[in-house]
């Protein structure tokens, strides 16, 4: 199984590289902070508070999950690839994914989806860490708070920067600060600043570093 582990904050370009890697490599692609809002998605739309741990969990363990290739995300059969990028799902996806049930489950998805691919490229925040500690190749991509805002704040444009900025910092704390998998380098990962470089510059030097 070949396993190319992806891990950074947001904002940092995991997603465009993993992207352009999968395809450089042939490989399946696979964004697991979209699993997590899924299931955050899920919770909020059967009514669930996302800090009641325990039915967050279950919901996590039997709701429906597809992760399509051309980035379609289905949750219980409706496509919710809008929703989960919306306002509502980023406020409380870092709770959900703090909850250590929610995070087996999460677990227990990835590595089935790799092995019945056969590996990958997946990009998260403990890809390397903890879910695939054996990859072939740990990345972790980097950028400075203020570029990683900019970057997101152009891709969602009815929110103004400050917001986005805001929302960023926030999410940064709660997911390095958590208890359980928490982001952070893997010891052997290959660490990349991306605050000044283009996705082609990321992806020859993943490139370089595989070879
Ligand atoms: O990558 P994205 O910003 O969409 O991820 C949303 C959230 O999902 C992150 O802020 C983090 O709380 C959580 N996440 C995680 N572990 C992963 C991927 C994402 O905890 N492997």
């Amino acid at each position: 199984m070949r396993v190319i582990a992806i891990d950074g904050p947001a904002g940092s370009g995991k997603s465009t590289v993993a992207r352009a890697l999968a395809q450089k490599l042939g490989l399946d692609y696979l964004d697991t902070g979209a699993m997590y809002r899924a299931v955050t998605f899920a919770a909020l739309r059967r009514g669930i508070d996302p800090d009641d741990g325990e039915r967050v969990a279950r919901v996590a363990e039997d709701c429906e999950l597809e992760m399509d290739d051309d980035g379609t995300v289905r949750v219980d059969g409706a496509d919710a690839t809008i929703e989960i990028r919306g306002p509502e799902v980023t406020r409380a996806v870092s709770i959900v994914a703090a909850n250590p049930g929610v995070r087996e489950q999460m677990r227990r998805r990835q590595r089935a989806w790799a092995e019945r691919r056969g590996g990958g490229v997946i990009e998260g925040r403990d890809i390397g860490t903890v879910v695939f500690p054996d990859a072939e190749l740990k990345v972790y991509l980097d950028a400075r708070p203020e570029v990683r805002a900019s970057r997101r704040s152009k891709e969602v444009s009815d929110l103004s920067y400050e917001t986005v900025a805001a929302d960023l910092a926030r999410r940064d704390a709660l997911d390095q600060g958590r208890a359980h998998d928490p982001l952070r380098e893997a010891p052997n990962a290959f660490v990349v600043d991306t605050s000044e470089l283009g996705v082609d510059e990321i992806v020859e030097r993943v490139m370089e570093r595989l070879a």
